[in-house]
């Protein structure tokens, strides 16, 4: 089967990672250690969307993020059956810090950089953005979709939920096996 598997929140752990690099370098400013919801990382750095982004950028956080547990392990798993593909909502300019962490955790597979995640056609997906997951189903009702359990996510019709991509590959009694 062919895979498209979402980084940030499915594979790689950026929302705690980039929680590290602030409060490693913000000590007047400490935040949580995680998000709620989709506006959390904005309103805990009380930065606005651009200069939270340009942050993001200048320091480089998406070199040096921790994976979700278990996740590379799962990754490489799942590519000795099937082909993998990631695919991220990224901006294009994260493109080469996204390749050397991919390099790094030897799980460099091809990226698929889009807003629109749906345009790519797989048979089976797995993200963590309740919107994505709204448009993947509506535009492929066939195909297996799996939501990353985040805190800031909730149930999608007709998806299942995995607590990491680490339940696809070591629970025998799921869908893929
Ligand atoms: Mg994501």
């Amino acid at each position: 089967m062919n895979f498209a598997i979402d980084l940030d929140g499915v594979v790689i752990d950026w929302d705690s990672g980039f929680r590290t690099e602030w409060n490693a370098t913000h000590p007047d400013h400490q935040i949580p250690t995680r998000s709620r919801t989709w506006e959390s990382p904005f309103e805990d750095t009380a930065l606005s969307h651009t200069a939270f982004w340009k942050w993001i950028d200048d320091n480089e956080v998406y070199r040096n993020l921790p994976e979700m547990p278990q996740a590379v392990a799962a990754v490489k798993a799942i590519a000795r059956r099937h082909n993998v593909t990631f695919v991220t909502a990224r901006h294009p300019r994260a493109t080469e810090l996204t390749e050397l962490w991919l390099k790094d955790h030897d799980v460099w597979f091809p990226t698929f950089h889009s807003n629109d995640k749906a345009e790519f056609i797989a048979d089976c997906y797995i993200d963590d953005n309740n919107d994505n997951l709204r448009d993947i189903i509506a535009a492929h009702p066939n195909k297996l979709v799996f939501r990353q359990v985040q805190p800031w996510n909730s149930h999608v019709e007709g998806t299942y939920a995995i607590d990491s991509l680490a339940d696809l590959v070591w629970r025998p009694a799921d869908a893929i096996q």
